[in-house]
């Protein structure tokens, strides 16, 4: 039986020189607790030996109101507790401005981002992600705003999410540095970024695959059709002979792909994220693997 090799605790973020832990912790649902409890939650996350910490100036929007608010709670987190900065990567991004227009101008890019550095009390983000794309600017104006950051110091590396794979070529194009990540959905419920060429360019451009909602947002855990159902069936099978969660597994499946891409855990439970870890003990086969893949497609390979 063909083994796939097992997966390490850290990796590089792209080309820059950034040790990273293999899995991060997302912050999408963080907004809305108070200091102590979010301090609390940053520890234990931090204890599991996650050190990439992903959030967006969105977060916290609730369709009226709440933009930065979850950036704002970090921000208090940190400013109370001045030993967890230096311990985490952290990611943000920006471009979506509510209710919804994108916006990547520079003159948008460029308050965006001191916004997210202010609401956050630090000089500096390791890294800066375009959330989703903005097809009324050019990639000229936006690499120009971004490198500008970079120049400054205001962020260390450069990455995107939800782009396509030529809307990448085009950024990449007009910056003279690497983007250094890209953030697709990914999961055993959305393999699209497996199968259409995404992960490939990742490999090809050494960026980092950060993978959103890697349950599907929480869809692994509670399956509501066909599909999904079939799809834990294969997870769990592995699941229990490695004597981990459905949940563990299903990050360990993403992880399992030679671009490495990283999952962003979703879960806001310490208990949950702990449990998570155990995805570094599942070791993949090529048919148990491919067995998952054929659950997500729901027919078999040609
Ligand atoms: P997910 O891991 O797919 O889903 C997490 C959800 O599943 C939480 O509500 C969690 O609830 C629930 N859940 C239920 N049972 C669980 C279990 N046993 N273990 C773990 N979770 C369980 O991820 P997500 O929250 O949708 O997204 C993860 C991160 O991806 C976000 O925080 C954000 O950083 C990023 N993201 C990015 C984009 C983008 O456009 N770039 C879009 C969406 C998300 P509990 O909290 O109660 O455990």
């Amino acid at each position: 039986m063909s083994i796939l090799p097992k997966i390490t605790a850290t990796r590089q973020l792209g080309q820059s020189d950034i040790t990273i832990s293999s899995m991060a912790w997302g912050m999408w649902r963080f907004a809305g607790r108070d200091v102590s409890e979010a301090t609390q939650l940053i520890h234990a996350v931090l204890d599991c030996g996650i050190t990439l910490f992903d959030t967006a100036d969105i977060y916290g929007f609730s369709g009226v109101d709440g933009f930065g608010d979850a950036e704002d709670l970090l921000g208090e987190v940190l400013a109370k507790d001045k030993s967890l900065r230096s311990r985490m990567t952290l990611a943000s991004k920006g471009g979506i401005m509510p209710p919804l227009p994108y916006d990547s101008s520079a003159a948008y890019l460029d308050k965006a981002i001191d916004a997210t550095l202010s609401r956050l009390g630090s000089d500096t983000i390791e890294l800066w992600q375009i959330h989703r794309p903005d097809i009324l600017a050019h990639p000229q104006e936006t690499a120009r705003a971004l490198e500008d950051a970079v120049q400054k110091g205001k962020i260390g590396h450069i990455g995107v999410s939800n782009f396509t794979q030529s809307q990448i070529v085009a950024l990449n194009h007009f910056l003279d540095q690497p983007i250094v990540s890209t953030q697709p959905e990914i999961s055993a419920l959305r393999i699209d970024p497996m199968e259409n060429g995404e992960l490939d360019q990742a490999m090809v451009m050494d960026m980092t695959p950060l993978a959103w909602s890697p349950l599907g947002g929480g869809r692994i855990a509670s399956p509501d059709d066909e599909r999904a159902h079939a799809v834990v069936k294969e997870l769990d099978r592995i699941a229990e002979a490695f004597n981990v969660s459905r949940e563990a597994t299903a990050y360990s499946w993403i992880m399992a792909h030679p671009s490495r891409p990283i999952p962003i855990i979703g879960s806001q439970r310490a208990e949950r994220i702990a449990d998570a870890m155990d995805a570094m003990a599942v070791q993949w086969s090529r048919q148990d693997w491919y067995a998952v893949l054929v659950a997500a497609r729901g027919e078999a390979l040609p």
